[in-house]
């Protein structure tokens, strides 16, 4: 009988190799390690479940970046029932609701998280979930040869919630079949091997720090470095640490996927490090030590990439597009040369991308790309193949209201409700990977909140965005809608300033200075028509903004 194909890829790794290292302890674990504890993980759970079917039940659990994170999850896979992540960093009101809404049977906590898990339970939750407090390991970590016997019931998989960036999180339903299909891509496209080492900052509730982080590794027998709590001079630290490979010490980081607020923080704190670790951090994270440095979940600002090629010494960092209903969809290329500023590249592996005109509904098939006036169709993108989610969460509602009917018997499509054009570029697309070819598509924003339509023409907020960060007076930007009796819409700013940013005279910097900065970066109808300085802009727990909800507080009184 097939066993679940992650528990095949382990198996077949190096028993002796390693899987997971603590980065302030040092502590290491092998794949070896790795199979024994999940199996063990795995009896315990469905003892726990005293003998009943758990198939397909939502198994919560609160635990840190660690070696028993990667347990847990695996183990629960192991019962066929589905994985739910919890982030310890929201309050016990966020985890009440995920948990009632999913109505999860069980609520798994590390020691660490006993308390926090009290506290949600104390709501009283629907499902009356059982609580089991992982007091040690899940396993015991002894070297013994286990088998995790098949086959899967196809009713295991994870359920993560989306960000709620522009409503109350959905709970995201991803089949295993999803899961593996979206690790075997990522690897194919970014070549991951085992000889590959992460350096792991994410949160683990989201879908770029547990498949592009942590399945897709395990899948190909890398390690994993967990350093949590995330905090910049760590991981300056960390890099900076001399290589002594043969698992002695520190390793070379080879991957490191995060999201571009990490970087400016990178970028912001690293003059603040003494000189030797300066120049020790500046070498580990030049191309020929860091092969991969990646970038998404939100879009990359040019200046921030362009900062970190000039830090590193060459490194271009690669923009990847990808959401919790689909992991990842688009990506730039393993060459410098495909990883071209403000685009998000081409469909990954497996993925199967359309466009779909907003204006017509048409879809904008290769060679449409331009309209009648010669200007860049914008489209929604669509997403379709075996890496997409089955469905939201006891959701039936959102679940067909974003799909389309399924025409030609191949499936309905995702629609993404982002906005993306496609361009032929013709520097990029020539490397061996045939994925890797053709127009490469640049993203636009959601078409719920970053198309902006002012008198008659469309205004894509990210790109505004662009241009505004690459000011040297802005240190932050958002652009959005502004109602508007006149334009129906106007476009306009937030912003942060670099304190002490000046404008003309010798007055703080402000709109004219705005203005006339991006009088010759862009189409007069694109630039801020109002614009706002801010010491904060408020973010959700994944870093991104709610535009409905900023332009109500902050333009309420200007829409006109
Ligand atoms: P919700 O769906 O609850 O409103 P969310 O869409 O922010 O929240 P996620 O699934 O975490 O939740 O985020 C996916 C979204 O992030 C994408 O749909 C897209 O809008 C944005 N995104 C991801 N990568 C990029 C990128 N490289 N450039 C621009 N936007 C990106
Ligand atoms: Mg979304």
């Amino acid at each position: 009988l097939p066993r679940l194909p992650i528990f095949e890829a382990i198996a077949n790794h190096d028993r002796q190799s390693t899987a997971v290292v603590h980065s302030a302890s040092g502590r290491r674990f092998t794949y070896g390690e790795l199979l024994g504890d999940v199996a063990e993980a795995k009896d315990r759970l469905l003892r726990e479940a005293g003998g009943s079917s758990i198939d397909g039940h939502r198994i919560a659990f609160l635990v840190e970046n660690s070696y028993d994170y990667v347990v847990t999850l695996l183990s629960i896979l192991g019962t066929h029932s589905i994985a739910l992540p919890l982030s310890p960093a929201f309050p016990a009101n966020e985890l009440q609701y995920i948990m009632d809404q999913s109505q999860a049977s069980m609520l798994l906590s590390s020691k660490k998280f006993e308390g926090k898990a009290q506290e949600v339970l104390k709501y009283g939750l629907e499902a009356s979930p059982r609580h089991i407090n992982l007091e040690k390991k899940l396993g015991s970590g002894e070297q013994r040869e286990v088998v995790l016997e098949g086959p899967t019931s196809g009713a295991g998989g994870m359920m993560l919630y989306t960000s709620g960036t522009t409503n109350r999180p959905k709970g995201v339903l991803l089949p295993e079949s999803a899961m593996t299909a979206q690790s075997i891509s990522l690897i194919k496209a970014w070549e991951f091997r085992s000889t590959d080492y992460f350096l792991h900052v994410l949160p683990l509730h989201h879908i770029h720090g547990t498949i592009n982080a942590i399945m897709a590794p395990l899948f190909t027998g890398s390690a994993i470095e967990f350093l949590f709590p995330f905090n910049a001079t760590a991981v300056w630290n960390r890099f900076a640490a001399p290589f002594t490979p043969w698992g002695k010490g520190r390793e070379r980081i080879s991957v490191f996927t995060v999201v571009p607020t990490v970087y400016n923080r990178l970028l912001a704190t690293h003059h603040d490090l003494p000189p030797e670790t300066q120049a020790a951090a500046r070498q580990a994270i030049s191309p020929e030590n860091l092969r991969l440095n990646i970038s998404g979940s939100a879009a990359l600002p040019t200046p921030t990439k362009k900062a970190w090629a000039d830090l590193s010494g060459g490194n271009v960092l690669l923009e990847r597009y990808g959401m919790t209903e689909a992991g990842m969809a688009l990506s730039c290329g393993l060459t410098n040369a495909d990883r071209v500023d403000g685009s998000v590249g081409w469909p990954l592996p497996s993925v199967e991308v359309r466009l779909v005109d907003t204006e017509t509904g048409e879809i904008i098939h290769p060679g449409e790309e331009l309209d009648a006036n010669g200007r860049e169709r914008d489209g929604e993108i669509q997403l379709r193949g075996p890496t997409i989610f089955k469905e939201y969460w006891r959701n039936i509602k959102a679940t067909n209201a974003e799909h389309t009917e399924g025409t030609d018997g191949r499936g309905r499509w995702f629609k993404t409700g982002d906005i993306a054009v496609r361009r032929d570029v013709p520097s990029a697309g020539h490397s061996t990977q045939e994925w890797a070819r053709g127009p490469m598509y640049f993203i636009r924003g959601r078409k719920s909140a970053d198309i902006i339509k002012s008198g008659g023409e469309k205004v894509s907020a990210l790109e505004v965005e662009r241009e505004l960060l690459s000011l040297p007076e802005i240190v932050e930007a958002a652009v959005l809608a502004v109602p508007s009796g006149k334009w129906g819409q106007k476009v306009g700013a937030v912003v942060i300033l670099r304190p002490g940013a000046e404008g003309k005279g010798g007055k703080p910097w402000g709109p004219m200075d705005m203005r006339r900065a991006l009088r010759d970066r862009l189409a007069n109808y694109k630039i801020p028509q109002v614009m706002t300085v801010v010491d904060e802009i408020p973010k959700n727990a994944m870093g991104k903004i709610n535009k409905k909800q900023l332009v109500k507080e902050v333009f309420a009184d200007q829409s006109s």
